[in-house]
C-alpha cells in the first residue's frame, strides 16, 4: 500500500473541484465556531445560512445514491475529515447527512428502501440528519445484549424500549433503530428499522449535557408501542443471504466510520499541536524557559506519533476500499488515535495550566473532546480487547 495524501487531494480536485472549493471556504468560515458550539452545547442556528448544506447533506451518501466524489472512498474521507477535524472536531460528528445510518441502509436495504431513504438527503434548502440507534442503558459495549423489542402485528411491527447516547437524535429526520424479535437468539434475533421522526410512540426524551463534543447533540430516545410498517425493516427475508444479518449491518457502520473518525481525531491533534507550538513561543503561555524547551521537544515527539496514527487510519481506509476485512485495522487506528489524543490533552492541560485563559480554554476543550472520542463507536478498552483477540496465537491455532 502506498498512499500519497497530496495525490489523493489532486485526484479529488480533478474529479470534484466544486465540492473541494466549497469545503475549503467552509473550513475558512468555521474558525470561531468550535468555541461557540461548545458554549451553546449545540450547532448555532446562524450556521445553516452560511454553509453549503447541500454539500454537507450529501457528503456521506453512497455515490450511486448521489454521494459526492469528494468523499467517494474511505481514503478520501480520511483526507477530508482530517482537514475538518483540524478546524473543528465536533463538526464532523454533528454534521448533517446520514452519518452512521448510511452503512446499514446500504448493506441491508432493498433497492426501494435505499432510494427512498437516501433521497431525503438531496434537499439543498435545509440541513438533513439521519441517526443510528443501537446503544441502550444496559447494552453499550456489548450491543448484542440489547432489549428493545420488535413484535410483528399484521403488516406492521410494534417497537418498545429505550435508546441512549444517540448522536443527532433530535435533529434526525429518521433513525435506524436496532431491536430484537427474540432476545434468546442473541445477535441473530436483531433487526434494524427505519423510523421516521413523526411516528407516533417515538419521542426524544432529552439531550445530554455533555463534557466533550458538545455540538454533536447526544440524545435519549424512547419507543412506546411505536408502530412501523414491515416494509421499514432492513435485511429481512434472507434475500441478501443468511450471513447479512442486521448486526452485521451495524458492524459495517463501525468499519466504515472508524477510519474516518480516527482521521478526525488526528486532525484535531494536528490543529492543537499548531496552537501549542504558537503558544509556547509567546509570553502568555506561563512557562519557564526550561519548561518551554522541554515542551517544544515533546511536541515534536507527539507530531511523530501522530504521523503513525495517520498512516494507521489510511491503511484501515485503504483496506476497506479494497473490499478486504478492515475491522482489525479500523480498531487499531481508532484506539491509537484516541489514546494519543487523550495523552496530548492531558499533557497540554498540565503544561499550560498557567496560560492566559483564552489559550487554556482551547487546550481544555481539546482534552474534553478527546475523552468523548475515546467512548463513541466503541470504547478504547473494547478496541484493545478486539486487537488482543485478533493477535492471540492460540485463537489462530484453533481456527
Ligand atoms: C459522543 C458519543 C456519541 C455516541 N453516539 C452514538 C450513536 O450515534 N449511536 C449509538 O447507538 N451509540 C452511540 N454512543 C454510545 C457508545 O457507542 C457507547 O457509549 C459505548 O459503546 C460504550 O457503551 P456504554 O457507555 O454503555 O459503556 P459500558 O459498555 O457500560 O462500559 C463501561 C466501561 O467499561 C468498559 N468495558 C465494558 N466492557 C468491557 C470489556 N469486556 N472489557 C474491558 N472493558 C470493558 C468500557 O470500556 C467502559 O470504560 C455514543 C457515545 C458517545 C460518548
Amino acid at each position: 500500500m502506498h498512499i500519497d495524501t497530496k495525490h489523493v487531494i489532486a485526484q479529488i480536485q480533478r474529479e470534484d473541484h466544486d465540492s473541494w472549493q466549497l469545503m475549503q471556504s467552509l473550513l475558512n468560515d468555521l474558525g470561531g465556531l468550535a468555541q461557540e458550539a461548545d458554549r451553546l452545547g449545540d450547532m448555532p442556528e446562524h450556521l445553516w445560512g452560511r454553509v453549503p448544506v447541500g454539500l454537507l447533506n450529501r457528503m456521506n451518501l453512497p455515490v450511486v445514491h448521489g454521494g459526492l466524489p469528494l468523499t467517494a472512498t474511505a481514503v478520501r474521507r480520511c483526507v477530508v475529515f482530517e482537514q475538518v477535524g483540524r478546524v473543528c472536531p465536533g463538526l464532523p460528528i454533528g454534521m448533517p447527512g446520514p452519518g452512521l445510518s448510511m452503512p446499514p441502509v446500504f448493506a441491508l436495504g432493498t433497492p426501494e428502501q435505499q432510494s427512498s431513504y437516501f433521497a431525503r438527503f438531496h434537499d439543498e434548502s435545509r440541513p438533513v440528519w439521519g441517526a443510528f440507534a443501537i446503544t441502550e442503558p444496559e447494552a453499550g459495549s456489548d450491543a448484542t445484549a440489547l432489549r428493545m423489542s420488535a413484535r410483528r402485528d399484521g403488516d406492521d411491527y410494534i417497537l418498545n424500549g429505550n435508546k441512549c447516547f444517540i448522536t443527532n437524535g433530535r435533529r434526525a429526520d429518521a433513525v435506524v433503530v436496532f431491536a430484537t424479535l427474540d432476545a434468546s437468539k442473541g445477535r441473530f434475533g436483531i433487526r434494524a428499522f427505519i423510523v421516521d421522526k413523526h411516528t407516533p410512540g417515538f419521542s426524544v426524551d432529552r439531550c445530554e449535557d455533555m463534557m466533550g463534543l458538545r455540538a454533536s447533540q447526544l440524545t435519549a430516545l424512547s419507543f412506546q408501542d411505536c408502530r412501523v410498517p414491515a416494509s421499514s425493516m432492513l435485511g429481512h427475508n434472507g434475500k441478501r443471504g443468511p450471513l447479512i444479518d442486521a448486526f452485521t449491518g451495524a458492524q459495517s457502520a463501525w468499519d466504515y466510520m472508524r477510519p474516518a473518525l480516527s482521521a478526525v481525531i488526528n486532525g484535531s491533534c494536528f490543529g492543537v499541536l499548531d496552537a501549542a507550538r504558537e503558544a509556547v513561543s509567546g509570553k502568555d503561555a506561563g512557562l519557564s524557559t526550561l519548561q518551554a524547551q522541554v515542551v517544544q521537544r515533546d511536541l515534536k515527539v507527539f507530531q511523530a506519533r501522530l504521523e503513525s496514527a495517520r498512516l494507521l487510519a489510511l491503511r484501515a481506509a485503504w483496506r476497506y476500499d479494497q473490499g478486504q476485512r478492515a475491522s482489525l485495522d479500523a480498531s487499531m487506528a481508532k484506539a491509537f488515535s484516541s489514546t494519543l489524543s487523550m495523552e496530548l490533552g492531558q499533557y497540554l492541560s498540565h503544561h499550560f495550566a498557567l496560560a492566559e485563559p483564552g489559550q487554556r480554554a482551547r487546550f481544555d476543550k481539546f482534552y474534553r473532546d478527546a475523552k468523548a472520542f475515546d467512548i463513541l463507536e466503541g470504547t478504547g478498552d473494547m478496541q484493545r480487547l478486539m486487537i488482543s483477540r485478533a493477535f492471540d496465537p492460540t485463537a489462530e491455532q484453533a481456527a
